[in-house]
């Protein structure tokens, strides 16, 4: 059964961008529908818990924030669709969404898209075995079903997820043998400045860091995995030192753990296929992660009436999300002509100044996770890239070497971008061995966002569609 709804503006994503956006425009005076594929608002880092919690006040201050917004959002009049996967947009605006008990087709003149980001991660041999995990995928397992990625681990990779992932594993009851940042303690420091905005967040990892030195955890900077081992999961994770470009010092030191789990991740992408699968203009800008859509400074992009917020607008973290989605649900208020110039300009500018600062902190933890081009020199050809159709290295550097220039080319000579997820993991992998190559981000340009968007249930395009009631014209004579 598909559910038809109308509002004043459809806003997809829940998250600290999507949810505040909805609120702010449903403030004043839209009529709105929020869309998310979680089973509650809050996005990724205000995530839910799946399971009943006796102890919020344990969680910390990201679950405190993600029940302020679940609470606003209940008190306000915005329509909540929980649990529904977005997977076609129309121009106008029409979004189809997927649900476990049916579809929803959303109608509305306007729209703001909230979508956060995907996790990257630069393969290295054994990283599809079971067992590795994404840092970020880490944090919803441990944050939605609170359980344990595993009971030993490695967090490897970059970026402040390392040690918010590594503290919540001790204080879940887990092993952390060692933590693996291709990030050195200068690079780190070079943020400081930028991170004095936000001197809650600052004391926040300085109480990780202190905990992970409680438990004797080894911090091993400036380096990363070599390889990850095991026959029917990963029993092993071998690292080495790395350069600041993140190649292997040549006869650097290895060290071997004995491991249950590697919990892995090289920074976050803004999921920008949403906004390119209805047109809208995008720039390649690698210190906010990547294709990024161009904006106004308040979240208009170059379609009217499609408007774009958080990180799914560039990686600048929850602070800045939750702002930024303000603004872009004010200025839709504005467009629509429910608030006039003078209230816009007086709601609106107070954020500005904020979203500034937030801002700020996300660009320096951003610069943290840079892609190094060492690593992705050192991904063996062997190693699978698209692990949804199973595309080695070699097989695209064998386009490549036919003349594959473009990333259209290299998806339609070799697959890779055409399984389920539709090249949000391998994408960026691909542009960096592109990069390495010489080939301009903007020259090589971003995979065609196709619907759906999402994985989807065949029967929510058949609906009751019973095929054995199609007229067929009659087969022709076999001989
Ligand atoms: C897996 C993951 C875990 C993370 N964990 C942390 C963390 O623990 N701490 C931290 O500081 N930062 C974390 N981050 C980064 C953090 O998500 C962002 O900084 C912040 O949440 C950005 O807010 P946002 O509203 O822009 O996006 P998000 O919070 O990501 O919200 C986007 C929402 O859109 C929904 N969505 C996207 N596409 C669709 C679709 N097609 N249909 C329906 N719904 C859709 C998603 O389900 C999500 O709820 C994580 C990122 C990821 C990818």
């Amino acid at each position: 059964m598909c559910a038809d709804l109308t509002a004043d503006l459809v806003v997809l994503g829940g998250g600290p961008a999507g949810g505040h956006a909805a609120l702010a425009a449903s403030g004043a005076g839209l009529d709105v529908v929020l869309v998310d594929e979680g089973a509650a608002p809050g996005g990724q880092v205000w995530r839910a818990p799946g399971v009943a919690v006796s102890n919020h006040a344990a969680l910390g201050p990201d679950h405190r924030a993600g029940e302020a917004l679940r609470a606003a959002l209940t008190a306000s009049k915005v329509r909540v669709l929980a649990g529904h996967r977005a997977w076609l947009l129309q121009a106008g605006f029409t979004v189809h969404a997927a649900a476990a008990d049916g579809a929803a087709r959303l109608q509305a003149p306007a729209l703001l898209l909230a979508p956060g980001t995907t996790e990257r991660v630069i393969p290295f041999p054994g990283w599809t075995l079971p067992g590795v995990m994404g840092l970020a995928g880490a944090t919803a397992l441990l944050k939605g079903n609170r359980m344990l990625p595993g009971r030993k681990v490695v967090v490897a990779g970059a970026g402040p997820l390392l040690v918010a992932v590594a503290a919540s594993i001790l204080k879940g009851g887990g092993t952390v043998a060692a933590v693996v940042d291709l990030g050195s303690m200068p690079e780190w420091l070079r943020g400081v400045p930028a991170m004095l905005g936000r001197p809650d967040l600052i004391l926040r990892g300085l109480g990780w860091r202190a905990l992970l030195l409680r438990h004797g955890v080894p911090y091993l900077t400036r380096h990363a995995v070599l390889r990850a081992e095991g026959d029917n999961g990963v029993a092993s994770v071998t690292v080495a030192p790395v350069d600041g470009d993140g190649a292997f010092e040549p006869g650097g030191n290895a060290r071997r753990f004995e491991v249950d789990a590697l919990l892995v991740g090289h920074g976050l992408v803004p999921a920008s296929e949403a906004a390119r699968s209805l047109g809208a203009r995008h720039l390649h800008v690698p210190a906010l992660g990547g294709w990024v859509p161009e904006l106004d400074g308040l979240g208009r992009s170059s379609i009217a009436g499609l408007y774009i917020a958080g990180d799914g607008a560039g990686v600048r973290g929850a602070a800045a999300a939750a702002l930024a989605g303000a603004q872009a649900g004010l200025a839709v208020a504005h467009d629509l002509g429910r608030i006039d110039a003078a209230r816009h300009t007086a709601e609106q500018a107070p954020l500005a100044a904020r979203v500034a600062r937030a801002a700020r902190f996300g660009r320096a933890m951003a610069a943290l996770v840079r892609i190094r081009p060492g690593l992705i020199a050192a991904i063996p050809p062997e190693a699978t890239i698209c692990r949804c159709e199973d595309v080695t290295r070699a097989e695209i550097e064998a386009a490549f070497d036919e003349g594959a220039r473009q990333i259209g080319q290299l998806k339609a000579w070799t697959r890779c971008g055409m399984g389920p997820c539709q090249g949000r993991f391998c994408g960026p992998t691909i542009e960096a061995l592109a990069a390495q190559r010489g080939i301009a981000a903007e020259a090589f340009g971003p995979m065609v966002a196709r619907p759906p968007l999402r994985p989807m249930p065949i029967g929510t395009l058949t609906g009751d569609f019973d095929p054995a009631a199609l007229t067929l014209p009659p087969s022709l004579p076999s001989s």
